[in-house]
């Protein structure tokens, strides 16, 4: 689309804690890629409107210009990059092994082999796990019905981004959940954009100029209340 006549159509995934989810106070999206987002548009003095969807229809919908922009703790990944661009990379990430506390037989992905894991549809931890486990990995369209599986004993680990697992083993507590294992598959996060798009290489830029500026670091600390 053309950003200086229409309002931007930016996709964000609808549960993504806490990069994104909604306030079940007010009703409104929340979380760090929305406050990034929102410190670029005002500094690129862009006018938009978020669209949450289901993470796996963020690429395809990139793809056919049916939006804009898309932010949702993205990882760039080669096979995306081939059909999407990315902007400047906003966020080192990775993935992280989560069991119930009272499990004693997995301690890394090695011990993965004979149980079942759940992880959330299309993304980066579908792929990173294949090649663990011989059970079929199970895959839901929301990050909190595979923690809920695990939960109830349906799965025997999960495997997700590193800052949401951390972010809901901190929440479900230590008689809950324990993370287990180190950090895998170091990744970063892009905001994403139809091949082409003449904003990306603007948003880089807004991006870089956040982080040496400051704002970056306070949007960060809000978030994840430590330094970046
Ligand atoms: N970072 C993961 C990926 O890109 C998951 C993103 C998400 O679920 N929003 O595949």
């Amino acid at each position: 689309g053309n950003a200086a006549a229409k309002k931007l159509v930016v996709a964000c995934d609808t549960a993504f804690m806490p990069f994104e989810y909604k306030d079940t106070k007010t009703g409104k999206y929340v979380g760090f890629d929305i406050d990034l987002w929102d410190a670029v548009a005002k500094d690129l003095g862009l006018e938009y409107e978020l669209q949450p969807m289901a993470f796996n229809g963020i690429v395809p919908a990139l793809q056919t210009g049916n939006v804009d922009v898309g932010i949702a703790g993205m990882t760039i990944k080669s096979q995306r990059m081939e059909v999407i661009d990315f902007a400047y990379p906003y966020y080192q990430s990775g993935l992280r092994l989560l069991v119930r506390s009272d499990n004693t037989d997995i301690k890394s992905v090695e011990d993965l082999k004979d149980k079942v894991v759940a992880t959330k549809i299309g993304t980066s931890s579908v792929d990173f796990v294949k090649p663990y486990t011989t059970k079929p990995i199970r895959k839901f369209q929301d990050q909190d019905a595979a923690f809920m599986e695990l939960r109830s004993g349906g799965a025997d680990a999960v495997i997700f981004d590193k800052p949401v697992v951390e972010y809901y083993a901190k929440d479900a507590g230590k008689d809950a959940v324990k993370v287990v294992g180190p950090v895998y598959a170091g990744q970063y996060y892009g905001i994403g954009f139809p091949q082409g798009s003449p904003l990306r290489k603007k948003v880089s830029i807004s991006i870089l100029k956040l982080m040496e500026s400051g704002e970056y670091a306070k949007i960060y600390k809000k978030w994840f209340g430590v330094d970046p």
